[in-house]
């Protein structure tokens, strides 16, 4: 059987309509099916979703049946669900949150457990046809719980996942009362896509704030698996908009438009009724400028579309009333007897009509107050054949990220606004031309296509990514051949970093001392003739002798600096200044001083500044800084500066836990060798061992070693096999 691809989302890309007792289906020409027909329409992929409207009972396998043969699988859903799960949920908690309108939001418990059961009715669905090997990909934020809820009965599948609507800022997104329930829910994904890096980053943010997952750079690792999140701006089915033009029934509409306003600028707005979108805000705009500048009496005509949504809702029939009353107020003060400010339709038209009005338009004015994405821009965009017409933007909408050669506006500064309209009304056809050509090739190259390959040949990628990371670990397998190379060597090199490896990472650096457990251990694995036992740490010398110095271990501290052979007493390396610490430790200090806290470690040949206990993000930011602020100076004086584990460190380039194992190695032959490290620093010793050497890092993370473990429990049940293997084969 061939893998398949099943495309999930809240809607199946059907129009379904009853006729005389009859199901009529026709397919969807959103751009967003479009893009994905070339997905879900081939071989034997699927389309998974609620058909968009109530099916009794009796009919469901009828309808079953004929949507099987567009590649389309139902998820019926009842009245209740879609006004729990959907209208409650979707569009009362996370809708208006996520686009910033908290005070919008409704947090019902029912509307939390609706959501929950819907997410496993979808489960159940996707699980009668998946099978492991198979690849999801699954859209929007009605389904944010389903990646999670899959991975749990097919852990293999490859899941991807795309936000279409704003991911909200941290601040914004810890009020609702289910967030860590929702985060994890996503984090069953292989791969998370936002429209913008501003989405990304809010999430990235959410992520290593509200739940336990580690987050570097743009990965995120969770339960042992790794999850990478990217932006993918959305674009539109362009060539189709931009053949429209050429259509006859649009010709048609364009020259009865042309009739109906001599002489008039035509302003567009094109919006589906939302508070989200900013449409009164546009009309106060409009009506300043009509106050302002009296002289554009019957030279401006303001058309207006309304969408009809979600309009027995009581916060949505507000809106409505309020524009209906807006609109009437501006024309009832500016009309004239033949000149008419705004003309407001509400109600949705064919694509055929929206394409006239896009060629006609001077102006299009998109001004939402937060929008993922805002296709109507970009449709405005492919439309201008001729390459004239201005567009208008909102910075809130993620297409301004794109086309920054727009007009861009605060859509709260109506003043700002209103300033725009007049420039594009005086804008020079050069300049459009300029401004239009670039965006046009944009909208043209970055389609809704082109979207689709991008994501889905980065969710191969990340796949990919995963499984190489996944034959590290070290499965019961290795362990066991370990052991049985560990029983028959009788000259063996154990190599064992401290902090993270031996122990758990601890907030104070001075409570992290060793416990009875491990003690126990290191004398067990030390006692056996047949073991060196070394410990290589970052720690100050004289903290290891505290702790290690009546064990027969041998010891190299600040990442070997400092080096004690068990029964000798300790040695530095020779001819190492220390004159550049002054320097470093100026500089430190100021970044300490601004940094609630940070401190700074003095060792004898290193410089530790650390930031484990400051704010979360304020350390980074701070390690960055003192990063660019200390580049040259580090070449300069043959330094190297390290990032840790929340520290970052300076020391001398000859200082090295690499360097200081080969020196421990040197002249003498062992037939077993194993290190064990978690940090950046233990990369080093990785390396520079033969690649025959036993190499095990600590984390999930990528790193030189040959094999993982997952944390430093599991290195101590490793270190205690072994060391009763010494005990066994020595009786
Ligand atoms: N649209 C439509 N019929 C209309 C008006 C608009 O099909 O009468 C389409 C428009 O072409 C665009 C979409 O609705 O593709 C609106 O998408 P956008 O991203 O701008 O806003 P959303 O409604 O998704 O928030």
């Amino acid at each position: 059987m061939v893998n398949k691809t099943i495309i999930i989302s809240n809607r199946l890309p059907v129009k379904i309509v009853e006729q005389d007792g009859e199901y009529l289906l026709s397919p969807s020409e959103g751009g967003l099916a479009t893009g994905l027909g070339s997905v879900y329409k081939k071989g034997n992929n699927i389309w998974v979703g609620w058909p968009g409207l109530e099916i009794p009972e009796e009919r469901q396998e009828e309808v079953s049946r004929q949507l099987a043969e567009l590649n389309l699988i139902p998820v019926f859903l009842t009245a209740d669900e879609i006004n729990l799960y959907y209208e409650g949920f979707s569009n009362e908690v996370l809708w208006p949150v996520f686009h910033y309108m908290v005070t919008y939001a409704n947090f019902e418990q029912v509307y939390w457990d609706s959501y929950q059961c819907v997410n496993h009715k979808f489960r159940t669905v996707v699980n009668a046809y998946l099978e492991e090997g198979d690849t999801i990909w699954i859209q929007d934020y009605q389904l944010l719980l389903l990646p999670e809820l899959i991975r749990a009965t097919k852990p293999k599948v490859t899941i991807g996942f795309f936000q279409h609507i704003p991911f909200p800022s941290y601040e914004i997104f810890r009020i609702i009362p289910w967030r860590e329930e929702l985060l994890s829910g996503m984090f069953g994904a292989d791969l998370i896509g936002f429209h913008t890096f501003d989405d990304v980053r809010h999430f990235l943010n959410a992520a290593s704030r509200l739940s336990l997952a580690k987050v570097s750079d743009n990965v995120i690792t969770y339960k042992d698996r790794q999850v990478v999140v990217e932006s993918f701006p959305m674009g539109i089915d362009a060539a189709r908009f931009e053949q429209l033009t050429d259509d006859a029934v649009v010709a048609e509409h364009i020259s009865s438009l042309q009739e109906t306003m001599p002489g008039c600028k035509l302003i567009l707005t094109i919006d589906r009724l939302d508070y989200s979108k900013g449409i009164l805000q546009r009309l106060l705009a409009y009506e300043l400028l009509l106050q302002t500048y009296p002289e554009y009496t019957d030279k401006l005509s303001l058309y207006m579309i309304v969408v009809p949504s979600r309009d027995t809702v009581p916060r949505y029939k507000e809106l409505r009333d309020q524009v209906d009353q807006l609109v009437g107020n501006i024309n009832a003060r500016f009309r004239t007897l033949s000149w008419l400010p705004v003309h407001y339709f509400y109600r949705s038209f064919p694509v055929e009509f929206l394409s006239a009005l896009y060629s006609t338009a001077d102006i299009c004015l998109v001004t939402p107050m937060r929008d993922g994405m805002n296709l109507v821009s970009k449709e405005y965009v492919a439309s201008r054949a001729d390459n004239t017409g201005v567009l208008i933007l909102s910075e809130m909408a993620g297409a301004s990220k794109e086309l920054n050669d727009a007009l861009i506006v605060n859509p709260n500064n109506i003043g700002e606004v209103m300033r725009a309209i007049v420039q594009a009304i005086n804008m020079p056809v050069e300049e459009q031309k300029m401004r239009m050509s670039g965006m046009r090739d944009i909208v043209k190259k970055f389609n809704i296509h082109h979207w689709v390959r991008n994501f889905m040949d980065k969710l191969t990628e990340v796949k990919q990514m995963q499984e190489s990371l996944l034959t590290k670990y070290a499965v019961k397998a290795v362990r066991e051949q370990i052991r049985l190379d560990y029983e028959k060597a009788g000259d063996r090199y154990i190599f064992l970093d401290y902090d993270g490896t031996l122990v758990g990472f601890q907030g104070d650096i001075d409570k992290a001392s060793p416990d009875e457990e491990i003690y126990t251990i290191l004398r067990q694995l030390s006692t056996d003739p047949a073991n060196k036992v070394v410990i290589v740490s970052g720690r100050r010398h004289e903290t290891l002798e505290e702790w290690f110095g009546h064990l027969q271990l041998d010891l190299i501290a600040e990442h070997g600096a400092w080096q004690k052979h068990y029964g000798q007493g300790w040695n530095s390396l020779p001819l190492l200044t220390d004159r550049w610490k002054q320097e470093v430790r100026t500089v430190l200090d100021t970044y300490t001083d601004r940094t609630p806290g940070s401190f700074t470690e003095d060792k004898s040949y290193s410089l530790v500044w650390h930031y484990r206990k400051t704010e979360e993000g304020l350390g980074e930011l701070r390690a960055n800084e003192i990063f660019n602020h200390l580049k040259s100076a580090v070449t300069d004086k043959g330094l190297q500066m390290m990032p840790g584990n929340k520290v970052i460190e300076f020391k001398n380039i000859e200082v090295n836990k690499g360097k200081a194992t080969l020196a421990w190695l040197y002249g003498s032959h062992p037939d077993f060798i194993i290190a064990f490290g978690d940090d950046h620093t233990d990369e080093d010793i990785f390396k520079a061992l033969d690649p025959k050497a036993y190499t095990i890092k600590v984390g999930s993370n990528i790193s030189a070693a040959r094999y993982y473990l997952r944390n430093f429990e599991e290195v101590r049940e490793f270190l205690k096999m072994l060391a009763e293997t010494t005990r066994n084969s020595s009786e």
